[in-house]
């Protein structure tokens, strides 16, 4: 499934040079993007970047000041919220706290006066669908927050609609129950084959749950790609930042092989080896992101290493599954390191003040220029 490498596939939404100004505050700036059928695609960026005017505008809340939004290859802007076939869930549910989780859910499917029959049946549809059968004749305040937040999904998706928008669906439930109900989530996405948008700060679960994320900043894209790809070869310092941990190292490139550099990161040290696809002129300023569990720690230099630092460490975080190494190199640089304990004796390998070897591949890091 990935639609948006196939030249001939048509987007569900586009939007074409979109701008959205707030008097002469630009929310949004000269954006384009595509986004396709049966994606869950996550709009991912800290507040104040503009995700939720991106919403308003796909539910008709807001209108672009400039550029187009096109839904299923026409033009939304003359089409009123509630004719587009695309529905928001809100963050805080909205349901109507006097009415049982059945009539929560059947409540627009009456409005749009549905027959009885089909009315029902599609209801049941939803209960089974979000697990919701048993408490169909309770209220609101009668069931868990994770329930409710089923109740608003199921009533979400009653109209059948192509797009349905969601901001911050989770983000009313303790991490664990938010964990389970990314995977419920997905489950029902794929299920139903509606195209999801989310909207979360909450980068592992846009990473989670995401055919595709888009990061964001002051109204722009940063870097729109899969999950593996942003995490594994981010555009930008920006986006290796935002998504998860990393190390970066500035220096100056020079090339010295095929798609091969030297970093030369300081005076008096042997320069960095990385490889990037990405090309860079001789003498210019890069930033070398390199991963903490891509960065190897040992008490001898690994012979074979392409990078290896010696340090001493700082501080030792143990989390379980992981040990993270605070290790300060040369310059004063701190570099994270982190190991997989896979066995119960890793915690103890070292400890703090410990001389040790940092070491990683050619391949390890990605070369970045700004
Ligand atoms: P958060 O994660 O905090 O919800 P966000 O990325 O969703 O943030 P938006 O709500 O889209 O951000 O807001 C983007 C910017 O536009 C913000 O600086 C906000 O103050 C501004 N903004 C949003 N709505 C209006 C409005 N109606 N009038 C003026 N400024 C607005």
């Amino acid at each position: 499934f990935e639609p948006w490498n196939d030249p001939g596939a048509k987007p569900l939404i586009q939007f074409q040079n979109v701008t959205k100004k707030f008097g002469d505050f630009t929310a949004i700036e000269d954006l384009t993007l595509d986004i396709f059928e049966r994606e869950f695609f996550a709009l991912l960026g800290p507040s104040g970047c503009g995700k939720t005017t991106m919403m308003r505008m796909l539910a008709g809340f807001e209108k672009p000041t400039s550029g187009q939004i096109m839904l299923a290859g026409q033009d939304i802007d003359p089409i009123p919220p509630n004719k587009r076939a695309v529905n928001m869930m809100f963050q805080s549910y909205a349901l109507f706290p006097h009415l049982t989780v059945y009539e929560n859910i059947a409540f627009g499917l009456r409005r749009d006066r549905m027959p009885k029959a089909d009315l029902e049946g599609r209801v049941h549809e939803m209960l089974r669908l979000t697990r919701l059968e048993r408490f169909s004749g309770r209220k609101p305040h009668q069931i868990s927050g994770g329930q409710r937040q089923r109740v608003a999904l199921a009533r979400s998706l009653a109209k059948a609609p192509k797009l349905l928008l969601l901001d911050e669906p989770l983000g009313a439930l303790d991490k664990k129950l938010r964990q389970d109900t990314q995977f419920e989530l997905m489950d029902i996405q794929e299920k139903t084959g509606t195209t999801f948008v989310i909207v979360t700060h909450d980068q592992e679960e846009a990473m989670t749950v995401a055919s595709r994320v888009a990061v964001m900043n002051d109204g722009k894209l940063m870097q729109v790609a899969t999950p593996d790809r942003i995490y594994e070869t981010p555009n930008s310092v920006y986006v290796a930042d935002f998504i998860g941990d990393v190390n970066i190292i500035e220096g100056k490139a020079t090339a010295t092989g095929d798609e091969t550099y030297g970093v030369d990161w300081g005076e008096g040290r042997a320069p960095l080896v990385a490889k990037s696809a990405r090309p860079f002129s001789d003498g210019q300023a890069c930033h070398l992101a390199i991963r903490p569990e891509k960065v190897a720690i040992s008490a001898e230099r690994p012979e074979e290493a392409a990078n290896a630092v010696q340090g001493k460490i700082l501080d030792i975080a143990y989390l379980g599954n992981l040990s993270t190494y605070h290790v300060e190199i040369a310059g004063g640089t701190i570099v994270k390191a982190q190991t997989a304990n896979t066995r119960r004796i890793a915690r103890r390998s070292f400890t703090w003040e410990d001389t040790v070897w940092l070491s990683w591949t050619a391949t390890a890091g990605v070369l970045l220029a700004e």
